[in-house]
């Protein structure tokens, strides 16, 4: 057994029993909206490593049991188109050409320190757990999809083909499989070591001598560790270049790199929960408003299954009358109580939550057409 698949067993060992009450900060303490875990787990990607051979993707759909894909998982061809996650693949490989050479990059959720998709979702379909896993459960799910809207890495995906009852489905660390003491489906079968579960402190420490053991080729810069207020997985990425001493003085070559790779390295280190949090807080009665405004997109959802286009349109604009029916009443409650300025702010940030609610549903029926 190698030291890094040791590393691995050694970490996912009793996860659920040591783990407990680590929660070592709050909101108050370090802007968090959520408790931060420092003994969580989390996964590095090691994109040097990656040879894009699909078997995380196979072992994915295998331990969940998905739906197998259209083009098996032995042809390859399919990295170069870039592919997202969806309900029915919660990861996927995709090829990337950085300074002119291709590399590999696993997408999945990156189970992030602070999730925007909990904060967004407020009938609380989403939790971060202590062991790093951000898990959704979808009893209370309305099918709003906001949690899709408000993920900065356009994780979730959601079952547009289920008739019945549609839900949200993404990565779940293979929280299950952690709970029993194994590794993640994908991290098993890898057949490069370019997954590594263990501590996320840890696999800093690993990121970190890596890149200093090996001038030249890996760009100094480790992806997750403070983007987006720090991710359970994280990424490193090459220098391709051999120019692994200049990108250190240089961590705007490592943004060039990370951008190739399909990564975004704009999101800042401010956890995006927070600021999906701020903005829904920012007027406190939207917080209120939110179960009427989603009320509507329910029944949009729900029902536009079973109809044709046109009594799909119908029903949609009768929602919509209904929400602005709904708004109007709170708002005129809120006048009462609270004086015209506290009414003008809600009415405004409705409209411009209705908008964005409207430009979604419109893109997402517009992908479904296409
Ligand atoms: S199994 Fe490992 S090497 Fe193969 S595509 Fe997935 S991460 Fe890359
Ligand atoms: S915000 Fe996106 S990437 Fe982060 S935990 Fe939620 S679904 Fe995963
Ligand atoms: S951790 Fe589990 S659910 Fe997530 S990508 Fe890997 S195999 Fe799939």
């Amino acid at each position: 057994m190698n030291r890094r698949k040791f590393l691995t067993i050694l970490g996912s060992a009793g996860v659920a029993s040591t783990l407990g009450t680590a929660a070592t900060a709050t909101k108050a303490e370090a802007g968090h909206v959520f408790p931060y875990y420092d003994e969580s787990y989390g996964v590095l990607h090691d994109t040097t490593r990656c040879i894009g051979c699909r078997r995380c993707e196979e072992a994915c759909q295998k331990v969940n049991d998905l739906p197998k894909p259209d083009k098996s998982f032995d042809d390859l061809s399919v990295t170069a188109t870039r592919r997202r996650t969806s309900a029915d693949a919660w990861t996927v490989v995709n090829k990337y050409e950085v300074d002119g050479k291709p590399f590999f990059r696993k997408l999945q959720c990156f189970h992030c320190n602070d999730p925007a998709c909990a904060s967004a979702c407020f009938a609380k379909c989403f939790r971060k757990l202590p062991n790093g896993a951000v898990v959704y459960e979808g009893s209370q799910c309305v099918g709003c999809r906001y949690c899709m809207i408000a993920c900065p890495f356009y994780v979730p995906g959601f079952e547009y083909d289920e008739a019945l009852d549609p839900l949200v489905q993404k990565c779940t660390f293979c929280e299950p499989r952690l709970q029993e003491g194994k590794l993640p489906g994908c991290v098993e079968a890898c057949p490069m070591d370019a997954l590594t579960f263990g501590r996320r402190s840890d696999l800093i420490r690993i990121a970190r001598a890596r890149i200093s053991e090996n001038p030249g080729k890996y760009v100094n810069y480790i992806y997750g560790e403070h983007d987006a207020g720090g991710t359970a997985w994280m990424v490193l990425a090459p220098a391709v270049d051999g120019k692994g001493a200049k990108v250190e003085q240089n961590p705007i070559d490592a943004g060039h790199t990370m951008k190739q790779l399909g990564l975004n390295t704009h999101l800042g280190t401010q956890p995006m929960g927070e600021l999906t949090y701020g903005a829904l807080g920012a007027v406190p009665m939207i917080v209120a408003f939110w179960p009427v405004l989603f009320g509507g997109a329910y029944a949009i959802t729900k029902r536009r299954e079973a109809m044709a286009k046109q009594a799909q349109d119908a029903a949609v604009n009768e929602a919509r009358q209904d929400v602005a029916v709904a708004v109007d009443a709170a708002v005129r409650k809120l006048e009462e109580t609270e004086g015209p300025g506290a009414a003008d702010r809600a009415r405004r940030a409705m409209t411009e939550a209705l908008k964005a609610r409207e430009a979604e549903t419109a893109h997402a029926r517009h992908g479904e057409e296409n």
